[in-house]
């Protein structure tokens, strides 16, 4: 009841700027003008293309966090726009899918950010959305410091999933290390995927193409 009340109360409110606290629905013109490209990165290990609509960084940073953190889930529908923007790049993929958040996340929200987002971006791209990863682990990414961060979550493919020979496109809002979109494609792979892809919303420059 809550949820449904504070649904209303955002929907009713004028929207503001996540950048400068403006108007803007969802950004203002000046913000989206300031957003940035991605930084150009190397995939990670096992994603055979990635993209990405902006970098990590100022108003693209602060919407995610909005959706994360605080339940604005009207940005949705722009953030999936961006994505899917992104992802075109990439061919067509049989199916979208998502890395899901940690079951303790989940409850806390109410909401899985990543699949809301995988299951907009593959109504655009008129792909299915499957949910065929688990976690096995249950310590959200952004938790977690350093070396650890960078093995990224424990993942498997769910039993029924039947994804053999498939081209995955991997849905985030954000790539930081890009750990996550790793361990996912490492478990598709293991299950058979052909190829694995990778479009977010943000990226962070943390991988800079070229020699390690
Ligand atoms: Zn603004």
């Amino acid at each position: 009841m809550l949820r449904c009340f504070e649904d209303l109360a955002s929907a009713l409110a004028p929207q503001r700027c996540p950048g400068c606290g403006g108007r803007g629905d969802p950004l203002c013109p000046e913000c989206l003008g300031a957003l940035t490209p991605p930084p150009p990165a190397a995939p990670p290990a096992g994603i055979e293309r990635w993209s990405a609509a902006y970098a990590d960084t100022g108003a693209a940073r602060e919407i995610i966090a909005r959706v994360k953190y605080r339940n604005a889930r009207a940005a949705l529908p722009w953030i999936a726009t961006a994505t899917h923007a992104a992802a075109v790049v990439l061919g067509p993929s049989d199916v979208v899918t998502w890395v899901p958040t940690t079951a303790r996340r989940r409850r806390a929200r109410g909401f899985d950010h990543a699949e809301l987002l995988a299951r907009r971006v593959a109504q655009m791209a008129g792909h299915r959305a499957v949910a065929t990863l688990d976690r096995l682990d249950d310590c959200a990414q952004t938790d977690r410091v350093g070396a650890v961060r960078r093995g990224g979550p424990r993942l498997s493919v769910r039993g029924p999933a039947g994804i053999a020979g498939w081209r995955i496109l991997v849905v985030d809002d954000v790539a930081t290390t890009g750990a996550s979109l790793s361990s996912a494609a490492g478990a598709l792979r293991v299950a058979g995927a052909r190829e694995v892809v990778a479009a977010t919303f943000a990226r962070t420059p943390l991988r800079p193409a070229g020699p390690a």
